[in-house]
């Protein structure tokens, strides 16, 4: 249990750095430290915090470079990509800091004309951020940013694979209360331990189904709430009224953006069979023209995968999709002498009863699927026990709107592929998650309601005992 954590770097598969492993002892500390955060920081006015976040936005991009650089080496995704990660946390500070202090609650209408009805949204205590390796700082944000701002202490555990740009990050963050936020180190021991332990009030976890199904679990044995974020397993539709060559290129970004492994990758494609075999054509020409390899070179397309574990996961889904008659239309291969690199993966040929179709593959890889109608797209859309994201190429109006009606995701691209927005929610329908992060909604995952009910006069009222009235003995007069 705990002990060293071993930093690999995905792109020649070599040890950055070792780092201690939080033990119990430290997550006994931590909670207590997070109780008297959490009391300081009530001292704080939402202007205030609102000034915090924004310095820790500013210092944030002060040090885009650095922190990029920190996780292309221990994450392989490029350099290019996170790069904009730190400023999409950035911004995710900035946009908390000014929603928070316009969200701390409303006024019902009242049960009689003289009382007051208050909804008070309160924070829930000490919360338990646990997030995975492939957006270690935004999805980190996408909590600590709204639990903070809700006025909650954080216990934040990065992914065991990529702990050293949240580290660097915490060391950044300035002007908050000793103690309101945290970082502990681990792997799924700790993350366990840090959900189980009688100092956290809440947990916010993403990562994969599996792991999500436990943290849900003891979450619901302890009774505190669990926000869970999980996988996916998104389709995205092609109609045939768009430009091939720009639908090929979005769906081929879709899917192979951090090497396949970012939760909303585009990991089905139903082509309408009017253009679907130039899109393949257009497909393949598009991957072959990508550059893999380094992820720190500027103009690298495509880095390693983040471990021998999640390449060989995609190994197993491709080459059992070929053995049941799938064909390989290019890739399908590993890629240089060391790291985890696979090639981007064109497949046709590929049917729903295949693993490729209906598990998350987390790879860079693109099966394409014929389809004679819309209708047909979006039954096969909706196949598979998982909701998360799903995208849309058409120029057609009434089919976006069927679209839109009709696929059950948590979001839903139409011709704009991948795109977040702070302001908007985020998260899963089906088994991809419970609850959401971002925009309101992913302040209110953080803070408890409170009613107050007032009534300024002190009288005797007639629903009260005894329920036999002087004039009607034995019926209550109301
Ligand atoms: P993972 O489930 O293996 O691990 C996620 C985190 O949970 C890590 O920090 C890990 O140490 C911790 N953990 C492991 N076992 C635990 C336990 N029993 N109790 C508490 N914590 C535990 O996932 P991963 O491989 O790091 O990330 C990839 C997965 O994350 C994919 O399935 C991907 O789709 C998903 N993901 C989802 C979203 C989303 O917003 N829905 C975003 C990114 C990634």
């Amino acid at each position: 249990m705990s002990g060293r954590l071993n930093v690999l770097n995905p792109a020649t598969g070599e040890s950055i750095e070792e780092i201690e492993a939080s033990s119990r002892e430290d997550l006994d500390r931590a909670a207590q430290n997070a109780r008297r955060g959490f009391e300081e920081w009530r001292s704080f006015a939402g202007l205030d915090r609102a000034e915090v976040f924004h310095e820790i936005s500013r210092s944030l991009r002060d040090h885009s470079d650095e922190l990029a650089e920190i996780m292309t080496h221990e994450g392989g995704k490029p350099f290019i990509e996170n790069h904009d990660e730190v400023g999409w946390t950035a911004a995710c500070f900035d946009y908390y800091g000014e929603i928070a202090r316009d969200n701390v609650g409303y006024l019902p209408a009242p049960i009689e004309p003289q009382q007051l009805a208050l909804v008070i949204k309160e924070p829930i205590g000490t919360v338990a951020c646990i997030v995975p390796w492939n957006y270690p700082l935004l999805l980190a944000a996408w909590k600590v940013a709204p639990a903070l701002a809700a006025g909650n202490a954080v216990i934040l555990k990065p992914s065991e694979e990529t702990p050293l740009a949240t580290r660097r990050m915490a060391e950044l963050i300035d002007g908050l209360p000793e103690g309101l936020l945290q970082v502990v180190y681990g792997a799924g021991d700790v993350g366990e331990m840090l959900v189980r332990h009688p100092g956290v009030d809440m947990v916010a976890f993403t990562g994969s189904q599996e792991t999500g199904r436990k943290v849900g679990v003891a979450a619901a044995e302890r009774l505190i709430r669990a926000n869970l974020e999980l996988g996916g397993k998104d389709p995205f539709i092609i109609c045939d009224d768009v430009d091939v060559e720009i639908a090929a290129q979005g769906a081929v970004w879709a899917a192979c953006l951090n090497a396949g492994q970012v939760c909303t990758s585009s990991e089905r494609f139903y082509v309408e069979k009017k253009i679907a075999d130039d899109f393949v054509e257009a497909s393949k020409e598009f991957v072959e023209s990508l550059k893999v390899g380094d992820p720190m070179d500027r103009s690298t397309d495509i880095g390693p995968m983040v471990n021998a574990k999640g390449r060989e996961k995609v190994e197993r889904h491709v080459g059992e999709a070929i053995e049941m008659g799938a064909k390989l239309v290019t890739g399908g291969e590993r890629f240089g002498d060391r790291g985890f690199f696979y090639r981007p993966t064109v497949l046709v040929g590929v049917e729903p009863s295949m693993r490729v179709m209906r598990e998350e593959t987390f790879g860079p890889v693109v099966p394409i699927v014929r389809v004679d109608s819309l209708d047909e797209a979006i039954e096969q859309a909706n196949s598979v026990p998982y909701g998360l994201g799903a995208n849309v190429y058409t120029r057609d109006f009434e089919k976006m709107l069927r679209c839109m009606r009709g696929i059950r995701a948590g979001t839903v691209w139409i011709n704009d592929p991948l795109t977040d927005n702070d302001a908007a929610p985020f998260g899963g329908q089906k088994g991809s998650g419970i609850g959401r992060e971002l925009g309101r909604e992913g302040l209110e995952a953080f803070q408890e309601s409170k009613h107050v009910h007032i009534d300024p006069k002190i009288e005797k009222k007639e629903w009260w005992y005894p329920y036999a009235k002087d004039d009607e003995p034995g019926q209550r007069t109301m």
